[in-house]
């Protein structure tokens, strides 16, 4: 208590006065630095080109199975009603896609580092929205460790938690290709890394790297024709050279964590990204979801 008014004695007398406003504007980016993975990894236009380009690689039986299963999850009828394809099986599958991250900001979910538990609801194993299995990095999470779960769940678990599992996998597969997942440079995956992106607007916009990779694959609500044109331009990528390593954990992570020390951070911190290294990195994030999208069809083919 002494210490916090010594502290606030040393303030100009017109911080004093902004009071406690002041605080929260000081307090918000500490908090932004200090959570291990703001990002959310590729942005909903990202997981669902994953999905997409997996939807293509699954044969008929496991579209079926795939679908029996998310018509048993509990938040189906909303992806029903959010979907804009002519074939709303596979609509509802992109949307799934997406679900892991946006339990994070739903208040039916808690996160298990900062609130209280909400009340379990029918359907539902927990109501954690375990923001730590999106990454690993040296601070923590459990993105390979959780996917070798995850799939073992599809193969061997009881129908309700298959269920649960299939919207995660299909979002962890997709995270684990977005090299920031896999670590960074001591700087919680690019999320205490700044750089400037050009806009249309008159300054360059100043965001985090991480939050710039996520961004890649294009505007988040890309849905119908826009998604299909998008599709269209990944299809005629070279194929990843190791899909026939169907279900290798270890290896998508290793890749990913390559191409941080390589490719993925600009010279300097703080600086523009001129128009060469978003063109770079612009090509190498289509090629990890082309990637992404090929393995995950193939892996559920032989998980379901
Ligand atoms: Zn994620």
């Amino acid at each position: 208590m002494q210490a916090r008014e010594l502290s606030r004695a040393r303030l100009p007398a017109t911080v004093r006065a902004w009071g406690n406003k002041a605080f929260l504007v000081f307090l918000f980016p500490v908090f932004l630095l200090l959570s291990p993975c703001a990002g959310h990894a590729w942005n909903a236009a990202g997981h669902r080109q994953i999905a997409a380009l997996a939807w293509e690689e699954m044969t008929p039986a496991t579209r079926r199975q795939a679908t029996d299963l998310l018509r048993q999850h509990p938040d189906y009828a909303r992806w029903r009603k959010r979907q804009r394809e002519k074939d709303p099986d596979y609509g509802v599958f992109l949307e799934a896609s997406v679900w892991a991250d946006e339990i994070r900001a739903d208040p039916r979910f808690y996160d298990e580092k900062k609130g209280s538990p909400t009340p379990r609801l029918p359907g539902f194993p927990d109501m954690r929205r375990h923001g730590d299995w999106h990454y690993r990095d040296a601070g923590g999470g459990e993105i390979d460790t959780r996917l070798a779960q995850l799939a073992h769940d599809l193969l061997h678990a009881q129908r309700a938690a298959k269920v649960y599992a299939l919207p995660w996998l299909l979002h962890l597969t997709g995270d684990i290709h977005q090299p920031l997942h896999t670590g960074g440079r001591n700087d919680r995956g690019g999320n205490q890394f700044y750089v400037r992106v050009p806009s249309s607007a008159k300054r360059a916009k100043l965001q985090t790297l991480h939050a710039y990779w996520d961004d890649l694959p294009g505007p988040s609500g890309q849905r119908g024709a826009a998604l299909a044109h998008r599709l269209a331009f990944l299809r005629r990528l070279p194929p990843p050279s190791s899909v026939e390593a169907v279900g290798d954990i270890r290896r998508w992570f290793a890749e990913s964590h390559a191409l941080i020390a390589r490719e993925v951070y600009p010279p300097t911190r703080g600086a523009t990204l001129d128009a060469n290294f978003r063109r770079r990195t612009q090509s190498l994030a289509a090629q990890r979801l082309r990637a992404a999208g090929q393995r995950l069809g193939r892996w559920l083919n032989y998980l379901l």
